[in-house]
């Protein structure tokens, strides 16, 4: 092994941070922690990873799990839809691979849902592959110490930090030479304020040697994001204090589960639609919220529609949904919910019933 590889893999060894999927090379439940670690925190994903696995310890769990299983087991992670990918993916070792992982890189990206990254993942951790996985944090790492200031972003930028990263996999220990290079760039070369006194490759870095570290790498290019204005219609059937909400096939946020949503331009239209309807009392919530969502900029609101009688699902289509209701008691909506912005439309709607109450309290 070089010295680079030594270095950074003797420094890992004594660094790294205490995960569960780390005690063992467990192929199952290194690949649920690399999918649930996309896109989202490790804070956030180490309690959810521990009570996924302790309710679908094996792939054969995960692929004949049912659906609302699955949406709770994965309630606050977000992007809802890898869970679904993560499933297919397990269906597909059962039935077509007959319940054997697959061996290599090469085969696990026949898995569905299972891209270049994960696959070299699970490839170098699991089966001592030398592949390159090249992370955010990888990036930033290797263009600090081969001083790139320009172009890292694009497909030929990181497939140059890819090459780099693929001639430095020492013979031994792929797997850990990857998390280690991951782990540093998550713990000591972070985007601001690397500790660079802390870090074992200091005398191979140019960005440090050349005090380039606030331009390597350099911005990613930003697309302008979207400005949107999104209804979210809260249905409240007060008799029984229980909540619609619908399986979202199309339109924004589209396969995730939460409250029907309307669109600024819909809303005039739908508001005269919703006035029409006997059987609902509407109004909006005053108070707003803010979310982001991939190059959108979302301004929520809520439109709380108490049922006076039975709604049907005829008049509800008449408002242009096509998705039928799912009723739950209020307690149980949180964990059907499966978007960060249904969740903040929920707090505003129980905030608004709560005020409502103690405002009706002091009235008395
Ligand atoms: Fe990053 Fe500093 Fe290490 Fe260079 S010396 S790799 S900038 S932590």
């Amino acid at each position: 092994m070089d010295q680079f590889a030594k270095k950074l893999i003797d420094w890992y060894d004594h660094h790294h941070r205490l995960l569960p999927w780390r005690h063992t090379r467990n192929i199952y439940h290194t690949w649920v922690c690399e999918v649930m670690s996309q896109q989202t925190t490790l804070a956030v994903v180490v309690p959810k990873f521990s009570e996924f696995v302790k309710h679908l310890p094996t792939v054969y769990d995960l692929a004949t799990c049912d659906e609302e299983k699955l949406r709770e087991l994965w309630s606050g992670l977000g992007y809802y839809a890898r869970a679904r990918n993560l499933r297919k993916g397990a269906q597909f070792i059962i039935e077509q691979l007959n319940n054997r992982f697959p061996q290599s890189y090469r085969e696990w990206l026949q898995i569905p849902g299972c891209g270049p990254y994960t696959a070299a993942v699970i490839a170098s951790i699991c089966f001592n592959e030398k592949v390159a996985c090249v992370d955010g944090n990888v990036v930033r790492v290797v263009s600090r110490l081969l001083g790139l200031c320009k172009d890292v972003w694009s497909s030929s930028g990181k497939s140059t930090i890819e090459d780099y990263v693929a001639s430095m996999i020492p013979e031994e220990r792929p797997g850990d030479f990857n998390q280690a290079m991951m782990e540093l760039g998550a713990t000591v070369c972070r985007k601001t304020k690397p500790n660079c006194p802390a870090c074992p490759l200091q005398e191979n870095c140019l960005a440090f040697a050349n005090n380039w570290i606030d331009i390597c790498p350099p911005k990613k290019p930003r697309r302008e994001p979207v400005n949107v204005e999104l209804f979210a219609i809260l249905v409240w059937r007060k008799s029984t204090d229980k909540l619609a909400i619908v399986d979202r096939k199309n339109g924004f946020l589209s396969k995730t589960v939460g409250f029907p949503l309307l669109q600024k331009l819909e809303e005039t239209q739908a508001k005269e639609v919703l006035k029409s309807l006997p059987n609902l009392d509407f109004f909006e919530l005053p108070t707003k919220f803010s979310h982001a969502i991939t190059h959108h900029r979302i301004s929520g609101k809520v439109i709380l529609a108490q049922e006076i009688e039975n709604l049907n699902f005829d008049s509800w289509q008449k408002l242009g949904f096509t998705e039928p209701f799912h009723w739950f008691p209020k307690s149980d909506i949180a964990s059907k919910l499966s978007t960060a912005f249904d969740n903040k439309a929920f707090k505003l709607f129980l905030d608004y019933q709560k005020d409502y109450e103690e405002g009706a309290g002091n009235r008395e």
